[in-house]
């Protein structure tokens, strides 16, 4: 009887040291564990938020967005080699969309000549090339060219011009851009046009 006692006494101490033990184990354990959870939580979670803002319309340079009323927007260019303005948002409730060129300069169309071109950013580059090859006979776009969603005529200074087209060819295939495809000039006369 005394020893069983003895021995479930010691037993209980061991149990109760191991329990103690681990009791105090889990909870030092538990604290960094709390701690680095939040940490690895929270940290994921900003990411998929950062670049959900910026999407919309990314303006050229300072330039201030086209001025939209009734489906059109006319914009100017000048003999500086600049569009007045650096984005279109075209309303999406439109069928179609006018957009009209005035150029403010003086000079003529061979030395500062002016168009709006419209085509998917990714296919400006070509474009471009192709347009300067087909020459001015051509307003340096290449005839028939299937990349261009609208063009207008390339004017000088002193005229005006405009070009419509379906707002649905905006709807899929962008981000489109607008630029003057005069060779030299689409580096800095260019920018943003979507469908919103
Ligand atoms: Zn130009």
């Amino acid at each position: 009887m005394h020893l069983k006692t003895a021995l479930l006494a010691a037993a209980c101490v061991l149990a109760l040291s191991a329990c103690g033990e681990r009791s105090a184990d889990t909870t030092a354990d538990a604290m960094p564990d709390a701690n680095q959870a939040p940490a690895t939580t929270t940290a994921p979670a900003p990411e998929p938020v950062a670049p959900a803002p910026e999407p919309p319309a990314p303006a050229t340079g300072d330039q201030p967005a086209a001025t939209v009323a009734d489906c059109a927007t006319t914009i100017e260019g000048n003999d500086a080699m600049q569009f007045n303005v650096g984005s279109i948002a075209v309303p999406a409730s439109c069928t179609e969309f006018t957009i009209t060129l005035n150029h403010t300069g003086k000079l003529a169309e061979l030395a500062m000549g002016h168009n709006v071109v419209v085509s998917s950013e990714s296919d400006m580059a070509g474009v471009v090339a192709d347009g300067i090859t087909a020459g001015v006979d051509t307003g340096y776009v290449k005839a028939g060219d299937a990349r261009v969603v609208a063009q207008t005529e390339l004017i000088g200074g002193g005229e005006t011009t405009s070009a419509t087209f379906p707002v649905s060819k905006l709807q899929s295939g962008g981000p489109y851009v607008f630029f003057c495809s005069f060779p030299g000039h689409s580096a800095i006369m260019k920018g943003m046009i979507s469908a919103q």
